[in-house]
């Protein structure tokens, strides 16, 4: 007898990523880059079923999970508002979904699914209550309390990038300042490389390159001054979220997935050397702060976790 299938969908800001998942496996992925039509609400659900069409092709499937970066409403299947899609408001996208392709559909915000991922098959597996967090372009958060994610009254909770841990700091895409994402992210970097000129233009090339990240990992680790201190700025900043979340908490895990979080060896120092100022010693002695365990595949895992969970 064949389990069962599902299919998860991570929406990112330039493509869509679905894959086929058969228990805790992901057995097929399809990857497609969105074009400025796919941006609109009718033209991103075009090609999200287009693309779910063709990866599934003739098999059956008990439905489709999708993570949507933003503020998504799980419970109704809405994408209240999204900042890599400006022109999507309160867009019904499951139900738009599930009209076309006549599976069920279930949404949940990218970082919640990796949270889930995580949980159900990865670092989180076995742990209880954990709290995760997405280095990225920006900073995503997920609470996994109670067996379940955590959404709250209106499906937002976790928005654990957009606590401050700088009052006075650069002001942030959420309208406020200091956030733990203008320190902890791919967009931190970049900002602290044009500041130092690393590369001597400001615009070109280096600095929007993706693996400029890799790049600024290897050079610390290599014992680049700079690009160390890059690093020691971003633990020192984490540790003051990380160790209110574990007071607030009193968790025992705390989980840093995205792509960020592979230059753990190089930020984690700092930040082990800070927590201890920053969250009780019989909180922080109970408790593990590890990298994810899943990477590229939690976000599918997860998404189809939000079928297979049901
Ligand atoms: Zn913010």
């Amino acid at each position: 007898m064949s389990k069962t299938l599902a299919v998860g969908v991570d929406l990112g800001a330039t493509r869509v990523k679905a894959g086929l998942v058969e228990g805790d496996r992901v057995v097929a992925t399809l990857v497609e880059p969105l074009a400025p039509e796919d941006r609109t609400p009718e033209g991103a659900v075009e090609r999200l079923a287009a693309t779910v069409a063709r990866l599934v092709a003739d098999r059956a499937v008990a439905g489709v999970g999708v993570g949507v970066p933003g503020v998504i409403r799980h419970a109704t299947g809405v994408v209240s508002q999204s900042p890599n899609f400006p022109a999507w408001h309160d867009l019904p996208l499951a139900d738009l979904l599930r009209a076309r392709l006549s599976v069920p559909v279930l949404l949940d915000n990218d970082a919640n699914v990796v949270t889930l991922g995580e949980a159900r098959y990865g670092a989180g597996r076995d742990a209880g209550d954990f709290a995760l967090l997405t280095l990225g372009s920006g900073v995503g958060g997920g609470l996994f309390l109670g067996g379940d994610v955590y959404r709250g009254a209106e499906g937002m909770a976790g928005e654990i990038g957009h606590l401050v841990v700088d009052p006075e700091g650069p002001p942030c895409g959420c309208g406020g300042r200091g956030c733990l994402e203008q320190f902890a992210s791919f967009n931190a970097l970049r900002r602290w490389v044009q500041r130092d000129r690393l590369f001597g233009d400001l615009t070109g090339a280096a600095v929007q390159d993706p693996d400029l990240p890799e790049r600024l990992f290897q050079a610390a680790l290599a014992g680049d001054e700079r690009c160390r201190s890059y690093f020691d700025e971003m633990g020192r900043r984490l540790a003051v979220t990380v160790g209110g979340l574990l007071n607030l908490l009193n968790l025992r895990l705390v989980v840093l997935a995205g792509g960020i979080a592979r230059a753990f060896p190089a930020f984690s120092p700092a930040l082990f050397a800070e927590l201890p100022g920053r969250a009780f010693p019989a909180v922080l002695a109970a408790a593990r702060v590890v990298p994810c365990a899943l990477w590229e595949d939690a976000g599918i895992l997860g998404a189809a976790a939000l079928v297979l969970s049901r």
